[in-house]
């Protein structure tokens, strides 16, 4: 028997309306404001993604599912989805279609990682992306749609952070001075973060070691070195939040996985998740749009992990009944079983009947496994006369009605 690879789920039918309630709201949460889907290919050329991503990044340096197809191409399963998504932009010159353009795709996305709770190898992400405009409130717009959907999932303790992480004028700056920092105080950091003051030195911010803490929040902070255009920028993203009651703290720790980010970053976690509390983020990337190969064109953005975010509703939501209707056959029944059957759906019912030939008890055990709202008993002597009993499964109620408008019953 060979079983499924490792970090990859099998989504059986117990939890797939999970899913399909949560990619319900968000397309109803998309709609309103008005994004448009986009769906692109699961895998993109290697370089797309080293380019896009930075190739000091976690992503990039050890997480990709990288395969060289027939053609001796280098191909990558998509690990996140700004990238594809940008290229696509660029590709099928969607700036055509009027900005900003605001797109959002939902999908699989493959990643090398460590499996644990929370962390798999194939996952799912919704995203959004809003490209053309640097204005402030389309900053906020996205946090607010991201925060929008959070809300409504009823999932509890959701916190919002928020950071601006500053632009090629300012960051430098701030860069130098970090390196100085870290340079002081590699001693006391762990080896990953000794490499990052070199690699990378922003995401020394971003370690999770308990040791680097202490060292982590001494060092100096990015929102005292932005530069006019950006610290204004930040301040009208917290106005337009605070103007929409959207409740967030700031956090000048927060830096975020990818090098694309410029000003605004942002993440969302839920406190009851343990290791893997981050259930989505992102921010705004200007410079991202001409690294891969595009006109200059700013643009804000989100991602959503799909699985942590179903294990964050936790039990705060109730599964709908898998049918309305159980029709329940006594004797020879059959034959007017599969005719009201037929009626029932046309009349929008879910419903359902016994196909194993159970008895009368083995059907109504079955009607309560699928949860049926209501059974439809036919006996023969009452179809003679033209009658059928239907069943309130919810408080057990039977009441008598004619064959030919039993449907009326149904409430
Ligand atoms: P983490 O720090 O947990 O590795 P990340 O910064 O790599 O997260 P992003 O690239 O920002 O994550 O992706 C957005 C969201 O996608 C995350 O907040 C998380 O909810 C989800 N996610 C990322 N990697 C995985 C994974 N391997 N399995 C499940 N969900 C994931
Ligand atoms: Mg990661």
């Amino acid at each position: 028997m060979i079983s499924r690879p490792k970090g990859t789920n099998d989504l059986l039918p117990e939890d797939i309306w999970r899913w399909q309630k949560l990619e319900l709201l968000i397309r109803e949460e998309c709609a309103k404001f008005n994004y448009q889907e986009i769906r692109t290919p699961i895998f993109e050329e290697t370089g797309l993604f080293q380019r896009g991503l930075g190739e000091a990044t976690d992503i990039v340096e050890k997480e990709m599912y990288t395969f060289n197809d027939k053609g001796g191409r280098s191909m990558t399963l998509r690990p996140e989805g700004t990238a594809s998504v940008v290229r696509a932009y660029v590709e099928n010159n969607l700036k055509g279609t009027g900005l900003p353009a605001k797109l959002y795709y939902l999908g699989p996305m493959f990643r090398y990682e460590r499996p644990q709770a929370g962390r798999y190898r194939q996952f799912h992400q919704f995203g959004i992306e809003c490209f053309g405009s640097s204005e402030p409130s389309l900053d906020a717009e996205v946090i607010m749609l991201a925060y929008g959907i959070y809300t409504k999932l009823g999932a509890k303790n959701v916190e919002l952070k928020l950071n601006s992480i500053g632009c090629p004028n300012c960051r430098p700056n701030y860069l130098e001075k970090l390196k100085e920092a870290l340079k002081e105080n590699q001693e006391s950091l762990c080896s990953n973060c000794r490499k990052r003051s070199l690699t990378n030195p922003l995401r020394v911010l971003d370690c999770k070691e308990k040791g680097c803490q202490a060292t982590i929040s001494a060092l100096p902070r990015i929102t005292d070195y932005l530069c006019t255009d950006c610290s204004d920028h930040y301040t009208e993203v917290k106005e337009t939040l605070t103007l929409w009651n959207v409740d967030f703290v700031e956090d000048s720790r927060l830096v975020r996985g990818l090098d694309y980010y410029t000003k605004t970053v942002f993440e969302f976690s839920v406190e009851n998740l343990g290791a893997q509390n981050a259930v989505g983020g992102g921010g705004r990337y200007d410079k991202l749009v001409e690294e891969i190969g595009g006109e200059p064109t700013p643009a804000v953005g989100f991602a959503m992990g799909i699985e942590r975010t179903i294990l964050a509703v936790g039990d705060a939501w109730q599964k709908e009944p898998d049918v309305d209707l159980y029709i329940v056959i006594i004797g020879d029944t059959k034959k007017e079983a599969l005719l009201e059957l037929i009626r029932a759906r046309k009349q929008g019912l879910k419903a359902e009947m016994d196909h194993l030939n159970r008895s009368v008890k083995a059907q109504f055990k079955q009607a309560n496994r699928l949860n049926a709202k209501y059974c439809l008993i036919l006996g023969p002597d009452e179809i003679k006369q033209g009658k059928v009993k239907l069943k309130n499964m919810r408080d057990g109620e039977e009441i008598q009605l004619t064959l030919s408008d039993w449907l009326g019953g149904i409430k």
